[in-house]
């Protein structure tokens, strides 16, 4: 008899913040330029002589980006191979990188020493960078293998290491936690925890009118003839503050939903919404949002920590969640009396519209996954709190 045995394995990216004297520094920026000129300077050659594949480039360039920009065997192989990457995706055009563009290191030129820092090849000989370590990167640091991209943010250099994380085992789910997630509320659970996005919409409002400011000003220097370099690069910072805001929300949301199913024995239900388009719950402005990147990436943190917690999740069919009765299945646009209320046009059954959805979603799920062996358990649960009121946002966001 054949056993199957496997462990779940999931690739995560940790981040590693470099502090680097300024003379490393100016090392790792000049090694930086030269990598990313070399891979420029390969393209070239390649695309001239009609050549993408990295072993027939490696044959034209090496030897050449080797001397002219005296780089490492191993940055020289990896400036060959991100113009080949390039070329994988279209031959038609010859693609020039920024100086400051991610640099790939791999254990040949990338090696740890001890828990807080890291040797690098750089132009002028390897230098011994400390970086920035946290009981999160610690706990971390041993599943580095493989290679890391070295990246420049705002002046700051990190390294992104890929790891490999083992996944816990299962938990054999008792019952279902169902997970509404949305715009006005972030998300909203069967057990009727709110988390609300009205911080996220404060810090949103705030950058847009900042952002608008510094467009105007564009504007007008474009008008002047000058190219307003320092507007963009706070138009950039702008977008990457905001984005890091809703991140840490996003992570937080995440991590306690993921917590509260783990801490009852429960998988966690979401809609599925692989076919957005069929949902007709959003207005059109809501829906651009709903697809927007933090939403998606709401949805991917809590399906990640949940499968890196053991806890299942289960996607249910979307379709009129939020028009549809929870206590007596009445299905009626007009049970959806404004955003935030609900009210059965049949039953009289009166809630919170992202509450009444959470506890659709929760009945799917149930329904869809045989839960325990017992049959009857299903009838025993307890029906959705008729009394439910929306309770002050969870999490503080
Ligand atoms: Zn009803």
């Amino acid at each position: 008899m054949m056993i199957a045995c496997y462990t779940l394995c999931m690739k995560l990216t940790l981040q590693l913040k470099l502090l680097p004297t300024p003379t490393q520094h100016a090392a790792l920026r000049e090694t930086m330029r030269l990598c990313n000129e070399a891979a420029t300077y390969a393209a070239a050659k390649g695309f001239a002589a009609g050549v993408y594949g990295q072993v027939s480039l490696h044959h034209l360039a090496y030897y050449e980006i080797r001397e002219r920009f005296g780089l490492s065997s191993q940055l020289a192989v990896r400036a060959i191979a991100k113009a080949v990457e390039c070329f994988q995706r279209d031959k038609t055009v010859c693609p020039v990188f920024r100086p400051d563009g991610a640099v790939c290191y791999d254990q040949r030129v990338l090696s740890f020493h001890g828990l807080n820092s890291a040797s690098l090849w750089a132009i002028g000989g390897r230098i011994e960078v400390p970086f920035v370590c946290g009981p999160y990167q610690q706990e971390r640091q041993g599943r580095i293998h493989g290679q890391a991209d070295l990246v420049l943010r705002d002046g700051v250099f990190y390294l992104l290491c890929t790891i490999d994380m083992p996944a816990e085992t299962p938990l054999d789910p008792q019952d279902v936690l169902g997970v509404d997630l949305g715009v006005i509320n972030l998300a909203t659970t069967s057990d009727g925890t709110t988390h609300s996005g009205a911080g996220v919409e404060a810090c949103r409002t705030r950058y847009a009118k900042r952002r608008q400011q510094l467009q105007r000003a564009a504007q007008r220097a474009q008008m002047d003839g000058k190219r307003p370099k320092q507007i963009r690069v706070a138009l950039r910072r702008i977008a990457r503050k905001e984005a890091g805001f809703r991140r840490d929300v996003n992570h937080g949301i995440s991590k306690t939903l993921v917590a509260v199913a783990k801490g009852t024995d429960r998988c966690i239900a979401l809609e599925d919404l692989k076919d957005i388009r069929r949902r007709t719950r959003f207005r059109k402005p809501q829906r651009a949002r709903m697809t927007g990147w933090a939403f998606a990436q709401l949805r991917s943190f809590v399906e990640y920590k949940a499968q890196r917690a053991g806890v299942p999740v289960v996607l249910v069919d979307p379709r009129h969640t939020s028009q549809d009765c929870n206590r007596c299945g009445h299905v009626e646009r007009a049970n959806r009396q404004s955003q935030a209320r609900f009210s059965c046009q049949q039953c009289g059954y009166t809630t919170n519209t992202d509450f009444n959805a959470a506890n659709n979603i929760r009945d799917r799920a149930r329904v869809k996954v045989p839960l325990v062996a017992d049959p009857l358990r299903q009838l025993r649960l307890p029906l959705a709190d008729a009394s439910y009121k929306p309770p002050a946002s969870a999490g503080g966001t």
